[in-house]
């Protein structure tokens, strides 16, 4: 077979592409010392399947595009997920979102509304509680394999232990370290000469991925719950009656949602947050949107990635982000 020039091009860059996204990734998620800002990583990430998209022949198994990006350290119990916890499809202005928005409409039937919801910028965990109480937390890993890390998550105030009534459920949401926290913590370690963290996000991963729980114990880790995968006695048709169902129960979700008819009023909210964004007490990195209903939920399914019901919507890259390379990293 002869390969034209293009084609030959765009095979060798994306295997540099793989190779440089797996090298980030792993200083990301196993190190939780990136040394790149995300909107680098997603720059490229974003090449990637523009390539993937025009040269469908060059997907590759193992490509990021194909699977969630963790890593699982070694250490924790291994644990598989009932149901994989998957990543979001990302947007980066409202034409993507227009995009996104027309396919939405394609795959399901009768009138759409979009549930909003603040990008918590922290990692995701899985809670599953049985009879009320809980009995297992796990990361997200691979997305099909995640780590044990009850005994740290317990420890954790605004995880309940037990809840408000004595169901069986799981519970998905982000754990976080508040930018109170994160600070003070960055000036102790300074205080005692030890590295500083990048941002809330590898603070609170280091955190909760640490074998000694009380550390864990010691800094000040929060919680958003977003998801229900496992709903127990709970009848729930929507993601909103699903976050107050959560709410009822004594899990923290996040207030700053809405619910709304049309993509133009999800970019209204997205350019309230964007302007509110320094001023909240923990790191968002954009907005989630959802289609509301679980029957339209189930009418756009899912790619092996992410939901096609959901989108996240990144923010622009903040200046101060650009100083990544000037910190010394820590885990
Ligand atoms: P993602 O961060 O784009 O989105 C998925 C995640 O959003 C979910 O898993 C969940 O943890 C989180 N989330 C927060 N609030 C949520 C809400 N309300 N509802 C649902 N989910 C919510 O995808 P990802 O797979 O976690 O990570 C990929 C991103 O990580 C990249 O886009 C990049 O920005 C960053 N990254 C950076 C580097 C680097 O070197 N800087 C390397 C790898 C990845």
């Amino acid at each position: 077979m002869v390969l034209d020039n293009d084609f030959k091009q765009a095979q060798r860059r994306v295997d540099e592409l793989i190779t440089l996204l797996d090298h980030y990734s792993h200083e990301y998620y196993v190190l939780d010392r990136p040394t790149i800002p995300d909107s680098e990583y997603d720059k490229l990430y974003q090449e990637l399947l523009k390539l993937e998209e025009m040269y469908p022949t060059l997907v590759q198994q193992d490509s990021p595009s194909q699977r969630v990006g963790g890593t699982l350290l070694p250490g924790f119990e291994k644990v598989e997920h009932d149901l994989p916890m998957l990543s979001l499809d990302n947007a980066f202005d409202l034409d993507g979102l227009r995009a996104f928005d027309k396919r939405v409409r394609q795959l399901v039937d009768g009138e759409v509304e979009y549930e909003c919801e603040l990008k918590i910028d922290g990692l995701a965990v899985s809670l599953k509680y049985e009879n009320g109480k809980l009995i297992r937390a796990v990361t997200r890993g691979d997305g099909r394999v995640g780590e044990n890390v009850t005994g740290n998550v317990r420890s954790i105030k605004a995880v309940p232990l037990k809840l408000k009534r004595a169901v069986t459920i799981e519970a998905r949401g982000e754990i976080y370290m508040p930018k109170s926290s994160f600070i003070q913590l960055n000036e102790e370690r300074e205080e005692q000469g030890e590295a500083v963290f990048a941002n809330p996000r590898n603070a609170a991963a280091g955190t909760l991925r640490n074998l000694n729980p009380q550390v864990t114990a010691s800094r000040n880790l929060s919680v958003f719950l977003y998801s229900i995968v496992q709903y127990g006695d709970l009848n729930v048709e929507t993601q909103s009656d699903a976050l107050n169902s959560l709410d009822k129960l004594g899990l923290r979700t996040n207030p700053e949602r809405t619910v709304f008819q049309s993509i133009e009023e999800v970019w209204t909210y997205i350019e309230e947050y964007q302007n509110k964004r320094t001023s909240l007490p923990y790191e968002i990195d954009g907005i989630v949107i959802k289609v509301n209903k679980f029957d339209n939920q189930e009418q756009a399914g899912y790619t092996v990635k992410a939901p096609r019901w959901a989108i996240a919507y990144k923010f622009p890259a903040e200046e101060a982000k650009t100083t990544v390379n000037e910190i010394e990293w820590s885990v």
